[in-house]
């Protein structure tokens, strides 16, 4: 058994996971620590919630204790950039975590939020961004924040943030980065054409994949219920009730479609709120933090809740709209059965 104490990581850091309560790291902890600590680049594909965050997050803040240098104005050592709003949020609360120990700062920049504070908080120069590319960016245009010394990029969900919808800013993002940097790219799925498009900012990349084809994890129970589209809403509303289903994240096609749900859904009693890119961002925390609480019984969402999302104790996914790709499929059901956990994707 390889505890976290051989990885050489800082004692600091390693005191934080303990404090997790974390006993060993998973696989790709230890397949990829190694190669991030010695600054090269890797692409590390695991299944979903195997522990893929603190895979990165680790050695990333291992090598800024090591990395003396000082802080350089509206700079920053590292950068992490993901997909969406909730999931920065959540990968800044594990960086956070991580580096409980140690003075290390660290700093979210995300839409939806006022511009001015973020700018104030790298101002003097930070550690580790984390960021999603549409504020990032706005912000290196302003002159807000400037990347000539960021010598490691992440991009969690790496495969989405290849994707047409990201592609263009990704590119803009590493024209601001320095020649010498390392880049490291993570996630659950890569497909073969996407893979090739990584070459573009790899350079000589470690690749790790511990999970070849996209497929949902063993633990999950797979079940399919034929119904007829009339009557789809009563059959969830049934299959709540039959399987004593105390919350699940509810998946739909549509924004539309998720707001008429959650509705139909609290028509029956049942405590439902929609989650989606259309509402503001204060709902959309607000709508997170009771899920998570157990407040809010169903989260009815959009893929924008697809990947990512870390959230103990989710037991259900329901594809109440039926997703078009494998790849989506796998990481919407991969909410469910996360750190070792078992659930049910229906
Ligand atoms: P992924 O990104 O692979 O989907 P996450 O990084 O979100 O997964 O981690 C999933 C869950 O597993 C989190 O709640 C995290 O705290 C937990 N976790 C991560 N590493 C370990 C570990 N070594 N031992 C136990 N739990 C872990
Ligand atoms: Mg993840």
């Amino acid at each position: 058994m390889k505890k976290f104490e051989t990885l050489k990581l800082n004692k600091q850091i390693v005191k934080s996971i303990l404090n997790e309560k974390f006993k060993e790291p998973t696989p790709i902890q230890k397949a990829i620590i190694p190669p991030i600590l010695n600054f090269l680049d890797v692409i590390g594909i695991a299944q979903t919630g195997t522990g893929k965050t603190a895979a990165y997050m680790l050695p990333l803040i291992h090598n800024i204790t090591r990395n003396k240098s000082s802080y350089e104005k509206r700079s920053c050592k590292s950068l992490v950039l993901l997909p969406t709003r909730e999931l920065a949020t959540q990968v800044y609360e594990n960086a956070k975590k991580f580096s409980k120990f140690l003075s290390i700062r660290v700093t979210l920049i995300v839409g939806g939020m006022k511009p001015t504070p973020q700018l104030k908080s790298v101002e003097k120069g930070v550690d580790i961004i984390i960021a999603t590319p549409g504020r990032l960016l706005d912000h290196i245009n302003t002159k807000g924040i400037d990347l000539v010394n960021t010598t490691s990029i992440v991009l969690d969900e790496a495969d989405q943030m290849l994707d047409l919808g990201f592609f263009p800013a990704i590119k803009k993002v590493y024209k601001n980065l320095p020649k010498k940097k390392q880049s490291v790219f993570i996630s659950a799925t890569m497909l073969k054409p996407v893979r090739a498009l990584a070459n573009e900012f790899l350079v000589d990349p470690e690749e790790i994949n511990l999970s070849p084809r996209a497929t949902p994890i063993k633990k999950i129970r797979q079940m399919i219920i034929f119904v007829n589209k009339e009557a789809k809403l009563e059959k969830l509303a049934d299959v709540i009730e039959e399987e004593k289903i105390y919350q699940a994240i509810i998946f739909t096609k549509t924004k539309i479609g998720a707001d008429k749900l959650a509705l139909a859904l609290k028509k029956n009693k049942i405590k439902a709120s929609a989650l989606h890119g259309d509402k503001r961002q204060g709902q959309r925390n607000k709508i997170l933090k009771d899920f998570k609480k157990g407040v809010l019984n169903f989260l009815v969402a959009t893929d924008v809740a697809a990947r990512g999302i870390d959230i103990e104790d989710i037991s259900f996914v329901i594809n109440y709209d039926m997703p078009m790709q494998a790849e989506i499929y796998v990481h919407r059901v991969g909410r469910t059965a996360r750190a070792g956990k078992s659930g049910v994707a229906i």
